[in-house]
């Protein structure tokens, strides 16, 4: 799955950081949290204060990394970033949380996925600045507490209900992001555009936005495939048709769906007669793991109204029939 075009996981290719908007202005869609995070920024500078410590969920690519990066930038502090899956031991976060400068912000990507053992050293961490060691073994062990500067964890984790709920209640700032509708992300695509020094028509950016899967790492992706295609071809200006003519060879469908999107509603329509049918029994009919269907191929499918997910299983919708073309047979549900 990761060398899919469509897929919003991080890959070395997409040179993040050269797109990345750099002031909560900048940043484009998601008004709700920007205007939040905007005023409680404030708020704490005002105080001369951290911010207090921030979660962001929400499906892969939408701006998690970025805004925590704006965050340290707005309030003027250190940023250093990390991940779940690397840190190993306690010892190594509690060596990352000693290290920290007044103020910095620290950002784990898929906190989810910290050890246990970890995230309790987080709980004093994040809820009095403080680390507790263990010191010696046995019956002359004892427990030094340890102060930490002040400091704002911002957590990422691509569903709310994957984390803990400990961990969960210690987050004072939650924010969902959502997927971006067709208008920003041609903002986002023309921004692109333009810091990539490429020529694009106003309909060559809806065409890319409307195919992005909602999600601006994937619209910057596409855009530097279409523009190789348009370097390629000789062609001046990205337009409609430029765009469409590079995206259907890379068979993205006008949906913004991809061959494995396809195969997953192919599966439903064709061996479950429309569903209801298990995540589980999709996962292995398709050969990805459940996680990948559950967190990559299905939700954009749910925004877009193809499939539903119901208590007994996935199940196709009307449109989504409509897009494979089919009709759904008698009795299937809907
Ligand atoms: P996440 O951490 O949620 O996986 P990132 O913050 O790494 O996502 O963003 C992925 C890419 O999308 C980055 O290259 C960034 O430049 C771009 N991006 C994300 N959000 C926006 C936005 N609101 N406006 C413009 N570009 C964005």
């Amino acid at each position: 799955t990761d060398d899919r075009l469509l897929a919003a996981a991080r890959r070395p290719e997409d040179v993040d950081a050269a797109l990345r908007p750099k002031s909560l202005d900048e940043f484009v869609g998601q008004k709700a949290a920007r205007e939040n995070l905007r005023i409680f920024i404030q708020a704490a500078k005002s105080r001369g204060d951290a911010l207090d410590h921030v979660l962001f969920f929400g499906p892969p690519g939408l701006g998690k990394t970025t805004l925590a990066q704006i965050i340290a930038r707005e309030m003027g502090t250190g940023f250093r970033a990390t991940s779940g899956p690397v840190i190993a031991k306690s010892g190594d976060l509690a060596a990352l949380l000693t290290n920290l400068e007044d103020g910095d912000v620290l950002f784990i990507d898929e906190i989810h996925r910290l050890q246990p053992a970890v995230e309790e050293v987080l709980y004093p961490a994040m809820e009095d600045r403080a680390l507790d060691l263990m010191i010696g073994e046995g019956p002359s062990a004892r427990s030094v507490r340890i102060d930490l500067p002040r400091f704002t964890l911002v957590g990422a984790t691509t569903r709310q209900g994957l984390i803990t709920t400990p961990l969960r209640d210690r987050f004072g700032i939650p924010v969902r992001l959502q997927f971006y509708t067709v208008d920003e992300l041609e903002l986002v695509v023309r921004r692109a555009a333009g810091l990539l020094g490429l020529a694009i028509a106003p309909d060559g950016a809806r065409e890319v936005a409307t195919r992005a899967r909602g999600t601006p790492r994937i619209a910057g992706r596409l855009l530097r495939r279409v523009r190789d295609f348009a370097d390629v071809a000789g062609e001046p200006v990205v337009n409609r048709k430029v765009a469409d003519d590079a995206l259907t060879r890379l068979e993205v469908d006008a949906l913004g769906l991809d061959a494995m999107d396809r195969r997953y509603l192919m599966m439903i329509a064709d061996i479950y007669r429309g569903g209801p049918v298990g995540v589980e029994t999709l996962a292995a009919g398709l050969s990805e793991p459940r996680d990948t269907v559950e967190e990559v191929i299905e939700p954009y499918l749910i925004q877009l109204g193809l499939i539903a997910r119901t208590a007994r299983g996935r199940c196709l919708n009307g449109r989504g029939w409509k897009h494979l073309g089919l009709n759904p047979p008698p009795g299937a549900q809907e």
